[in-house]
């Protein structure tokens, strides 16, 4: 299986906290993976410095044969590499299908100029990607009406929009009631699989990535200490004793 995804040597700190050190990974194509590890142990930080949220020190992050850890957010994004928060990024006060065009629409447009014009085929688009995740009844509703489970559901939607290679989520069943957890399970499996798109989860809850991942790497203070299937994963005694021991 080719690897989408490349990281080599990448370290981050802020102040005198090392967040990522020496960090090296490679992320399959097409494929589910997952990134576990205590709180603290700096998987988000990894996240951000893949997006190009912030510069890295040292290391470098190759995606679909560019290198990509000097650029930012935006020209990652063109490339096809996005994420999903740990807290969603929805706008609260519009509806569902304005989000949905908003998220598709170059950052520089003014709201009035896409509301105003909005293509036919975008507008389908987005009802469409609505519908697969499971929002189309709710498309004319808040967005900040929506329970939390399903603004995560949005920010997914809105991800789709894009038509992403490559997706980083931040904890997606984080804070979400356990009956919509299959559904979002589901959901993440038919993206990987109807979409084509390469998935790399951070999720707490060992059930879910167990089920999703091929691959699983686990971070401790900022280092890597383990990678393999879920199977070798729940057995790794690193892993135990830094993370799922307790
Ligand atoms: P995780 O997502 O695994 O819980 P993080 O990547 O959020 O961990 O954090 C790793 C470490 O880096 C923590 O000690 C955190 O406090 C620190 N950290 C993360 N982001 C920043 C930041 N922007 N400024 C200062 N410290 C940060
Ligand atoms: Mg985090």
């Amino acid at each position: 299986m080719s690897a989408i995804l490349q990281i080599k040597g990448v370290s981050k700190s802020f102040g005198g906290i090392i967040a990522n050190q020496s960090i090296t990974l490679s992320v399959a194509n097409k494929q589910i993976t997952g990134l576990i590890g205590p709180n603290g142990s700096g998987k988000t930080t990894l996240f951000n410095s893949i997006c190009g949220t912030h510069p890295i020190d040292e290391g470098s992050i190759n995606f679909n044969g560019k290198e990509v850890s000097t650029l930012p957010i935006p020209a990652v994004a063109k490339l096809g590499l996005l994420r999903t928060f740990q807290q969603t990024h929805i706008y609260g006060k519009l509806n569902c299908i304005q989000n949905m065009l908003i998220s598709a629409k170059p950052k520089s447009d003014n709201l009035f100029s896409i509301f105003s014009k909005i293509p036919l085929d975008l507008n389908n688009e987005a009802e469409h990607i609505l519908e697969f995740v499971g929002l189309y009844q709710k498309r004319f509703l808040r967005a900040g009406d929506l329970s939390f489970g399903q603004q995560k559901l949005l920010e997914l939607a809105m991800a789709l929009m894009n038509k992403p290679k490559m997706l980083l989520l931040d904890e997606p069943t984080a804070g979400i009631n356990p009956t919509l957890i299959n559904g979002i399970i589901d959901r993440l499996i038919k993206v990987n699989e109807e979409y084509g798109i390469t998935l790399l989860i951070i999720e707490h809850n060992m059930k879910v990535i167990m089920n999703l991942a091929e691959e699983i790497f686990c971070l401790t203070h900022g280092k890597l200490i383990a990678q393999g299937t879920p199977k070798e994963i729940k057995n790794d005694q690193k892993v135990i004793d830094a993370y799922l021991g307790k």
